[in-house]
């Protein structure tokens, strides 16, 4: 990952400062459910207001796929924008087509006021990541801020386009996930073992490949385990599993070999007969699993290794998990190796990063969210950097 300027690397006494945030808050009847997304902008808007600069935010909103939809208009998180800052807030509405109203508005718009621009995926320019859009949105500030990791493995207008048309750092936000990424892979303290869960190989197969060749312990589990159970020839019964990629998980186990990458896969499993809460279930071995029964968490002994594992380890990156933890009882292997991570890194013994939507509602789940080392809450971002991949948004901010 390239190194990145920083909001103390800019001056911004006067300026304009555009800021890419990301505020696609959750919303029920027409009020929002969650503010954590507003909250985490705010030391970028203190830093902003400290150095003299006055705050441009440039955010999208759910998918309007290029069309003005007046019901994803941002005008929606102005109340709690306002609450939450202490500030006045100045709503501009735009369909990006022209400015010019917009820059109009701006120029009179209180300097302590944070000024919030209309969704920016009104225009189609953005996903394409148009020159002409590009120059509009340039237009409106002196220097450019991204505070939108999660939005950072997209090359949109609004956040890679105008990070090089403009001098361009990045936010608090952006800078506190950044950093704690580089801790996870960038430059771990090592031992170094990966977690990867969910439902599906298919999906993760750039992750697996990529963390194999990074990691000194790879744990797989999740319904991801079976194709690699399934591969080293074990009965499986009903349990999901992708069949046509046993090829592809007996390769990933040879090239973990080749790179001293030590596989941690199931050693004996829960199985049940249903998918739903509280049906009936039975621990038992690899080759125990009945051709009506499903796997649907990892076993004792399983855990045991796991923990054990992670016990060794100096830097943890989980994403996905050990089981179909939505219905309990199968949520019970995520949730006491997640338990045991939050200790090892209550004890100072382990920092432990972990990222994607379904990982985040697990570890709430467990109740350790707030003990892990770094937490992401960005999805496909964090996917991304997990796979190795540089993300557009980022290397941005560091030719800026
Ligand atoms: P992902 O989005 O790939 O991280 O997958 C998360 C999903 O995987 C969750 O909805 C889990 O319920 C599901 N999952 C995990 N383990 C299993 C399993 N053994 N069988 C079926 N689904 C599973």
């Amino acid at each position: 990952m390239s190194d990145f300027k920083t909001l103390d690397d800019l001056d911004l006494a006067n300026k304009k400062v555009l800021i890419r945030v990301d505020v696609n808050v959750p919303v029920a009847d027409g009020a929002v459910t969650d503010t954590t997304r507003i909250e985490r902008i705010l030391p970028t808007l203190e830093s902003v207001f400290e150095k003299g600069g006055q705050p441009i935010l440039l955010a999208h909103f759910d998918r309007p796929k290029g069309k003005v939809v007046p019901e994803m208009s941002l005008q929606i998180v102005v109340p709690q924008l306002a609450k939450l800052s202490g500030k006045h807030v100045v709503f501009i509405s735009t369909d990006w087509a022209d400015v010019s109203a917009a820059k109009t508005e701006i120029a009179a718009a209180p300097t302590d006021a944070i000024i919030l621009m209309e969704n920016t995926r009104f225009h189609p320019g953005e996903d394409t990541n148009d020159a002409e859009l590009v120059a509009r949105m340039a237009s409106l500030g002196d220097v450019f801020v991204n505070d939108a990791f999660s939005a950072a493995h997209r090359a949109h207008a609004s956040t890679t386009g105008v990070a090089h048309a403009l001098p361009s750092c990045a936010g608090r936000a952006m800078q506190a996930e950044l950093e704690a990424l580089q801790a996870g892979l960038g430059h771990p303290d090592r031992p170094l073992i990966a977690l990867v869960g969910g439902a599906k190989v298919s999906t993760k197969m750039d992750l697996l490949e990529n963390l194999i060749s990074t990691v000194d312990m790879l744990v797989i589990g999740g319904g991801m385990a079976n194709t690699f159970l399934y591969a080293q020839g074990h009965d499986i019964g009903g349990s999901l599993c992708e069949k046509d990629l046993a090829e592809t998980a007996k390769r990933v186990m040879a090239n973990a070999a080749g790179e001293n990458c030590e596989i941690i896969l199931p050693v004996d499993v829960v199985a049940s007969k249903e998918f739903k809460a509280n049906a009936e279930n039975r621990i038992c071995g690899l080759d125990d699993v009945a051709p009506d029964e499903m796997i649907l968490d990892a076993g004792p002994e399983s855990l045991a290794q796991i923990n054990s594992a992670m016990s060794r380890a100096k830097t943890l990156v989980w994403n996905g998990p050990l089981g179909a933890f939505e219905i309990q009882p199968f949520d019970t292997g995520t949730v006491l190796a997640a338990m045991h991570a939050a200790n090892l890194t209550e004890a100072g013994k382990l920092v432990s990063v972990a990222g994607g939507g379904d990982t985040v509602s697990a570890l709430a789940n467990a109740g350790v969210k707030e003990k892990f080392t770094y937490v992401s809450t960005a999805g496909g971002a964090f996917l991304e950097w997990m796979e190795g991949k540089e993300l557009p948004g980022v290397a941005a901010l560091s030719q800026g």
